[in-house]
């Protein structure tokens, strides 16, 4: 069975670029190969099944991999206005939240059905619940092996992702294994956009509550990322948006790794200090356990009075000026030490991946073998939250599309 074109996932990646081709070369043949019974699988997922396609502000500082700068060409060329232009003749249209883009109907499943529609409609050959296991470069041609069944092509597109989500969206990382196998190097994968584990002593008493805080991920006293947001306690840790933000280094850095939760970034330890006195003083007719009530919340409030040794049953005016420094240091620095993240299977993108320098940044092309192509989430590009990773999916997809109609003399850029 031979075809031009032969495209390893149907994901994110693997469907765009099978679209894209078809769409600017109709003759050519294209077949994807997708393991499970369905292509789009964890698309479908997106953004709380919402699909945070792209954002506003693509941004070189918004990726992360030892080349980086290996993905600025596709992110420039093919960025949101020219992503937006082939989702709308798909039938996918826009809309904004903030700088973060999602389809009109908030439903990621209606991404995978219109690239599935379209697909179709334009010949592209499905094959699911093929699961490749192996490539072979057989008379200047592919063959792409699975299970019992082989196919050949000129061109092949590895959009196979990586590891995040698990088998139950097809990532099991074969695809990065074969290609370790044929020679090609990698950067070492750890989860990232992930859930947090720290010591469980004190989450656990806050398990289910949401706070504001400016996060701090730090190793010893060295600062690695910090973000604002909603935090939320867990009973084996932390999570919320600045978390899952700050996330990509632990598995990566491993040593004496802290998140420190500032709830009041806006003021500082000496204005705390002042405010706190001054508020003991004005409500000396309280217990303890309601000092923070209006300014805290309650329970954050109460486990951090019991951090510094205080009794909730005694009156507020027992408070000596010692224990409110201390009370002000903690609103400053809620620390908790990081055991690991919850692993692959909870994490939105995989960090590390096939080493990019081993491909042209501007075809997706690797420079060793002519017609082989890596897309999306197999390379050593992850985005953070926020619509960047499905934006590299699609901007790389296009490089490595536009590519294939140039070495196959097809009409493109137009
Ligand atoms: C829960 C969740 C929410 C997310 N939300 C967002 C979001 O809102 N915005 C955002 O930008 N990013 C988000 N992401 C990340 C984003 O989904 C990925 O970065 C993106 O899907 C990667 O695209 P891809 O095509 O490279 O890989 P995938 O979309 O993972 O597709 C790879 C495909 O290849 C198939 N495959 C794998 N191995 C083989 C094989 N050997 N043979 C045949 N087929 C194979 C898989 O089954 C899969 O269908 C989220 C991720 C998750 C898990």
């Amino acid at each position: 069975m031979v075809t031009d074109v032969i495209i390893i996932g149907g994901g994110a990646a693997g469907l765009c670029s099978a679209v894209y081709l078809k769409q600017k070369a109709p003759s050519l043949s294209v077949r994807v190969l997708e393991s499970l019974p369905r292509v789009g699988k964890k698309l479908a997922l997106t953004g709380n099944g919402r699909c945070n396609i792209s954002n506003k502000r693509i941004e070189l500082s918004r990726y992360h991999g030892e080349n980086v700068e290996f993905c600025q060409y596709a992110l420039d060329k093919y960025n949101i206005a020219f992503t937006q232009e082939f989702f709308e003749k798909i039938g996918v249209r826009f809309a904004f939240e903030g700088d973060k883009a999602f389809p009109a109907s908030f439903q990621a499943a209606s991404v995978v059905d219109c690239l599935r529609f379209a697909a179709e409609n334009l010949g592209v050959i499905i094959n699911t619940e093929t699961r490749v296991t192996n490539i072979q470069i057989a008379g200047g041609k592919y063959r792409v092996v699975a299970d019992k069944v082989s196919f050949m092509a000129s061109n092949i597109i590895i959009a196979a992702g990586l590891l995040s989500g698990g088998d139950r969206l097809g990532c099991d990382g074969t695809m990065l294994s074969l290609l370790k196998k044929a020679g090609f190097n990698t950067v070492k994968t750890t989860p990232a956009i992930v859930q947090v584990k720290t010591a469980t002593d004190v989450v656990k008493q806050l398990k289910g509550i949401k706070i504001n805080a400016l996060a701090t991920l730090k190793s010893g006293n060295r600062k690695i990322r910090e973000e604002f947001g909603e935090v939320l306690f867990c009973d084996y840790g932390l999570s919320g948006p600045p978390i899952l933000q700050v996330s990509r280094a632990i598995m990566r850095e491993q040593n004496n790794l802290k998140i420190e939760l500032d709830l009041m970034p806006e003021i500082s330890e000496n204005e705390i200090f002042d405010m706190l006195r001054q508020r003991a003083k004005r409500l000396f007719y309280l217990k303890l356990d309601e000092f923070f009530t209006g300014l805290l919340n309650k329970r954050v409030g109460q486990v951090i009075l019991k951090s510094v040794g205080c009794s909730l049953s005694d009156k507020v005016q027992a408070l000596e000026a010692e224990k409110i420094k201390k009370l002000a240091f903690l609103i400053k620095n809620f620390s908790f030490t990081v055991t690991g993240t919850t692993g692959f299977i909870n994490s939105q993108v995989t960090a590390g991946g096939i080493n990019t320098l081993q491909f042209d940044r501007e075809t997706m092309m690797s420079k060793s073998n002519k017609g082989l192509y890596c897309v999306g989430e197999i390379l050593d590009i992850d985005g953070d939250c926020g619509g960047f990773n499905l934006q590299w999916a699609w901007s790389s997809a296009f490089c490595a599309a536009e590519s294939v109609l140039k070495e196959m003399k097809y009409a493109s850029d137009k």
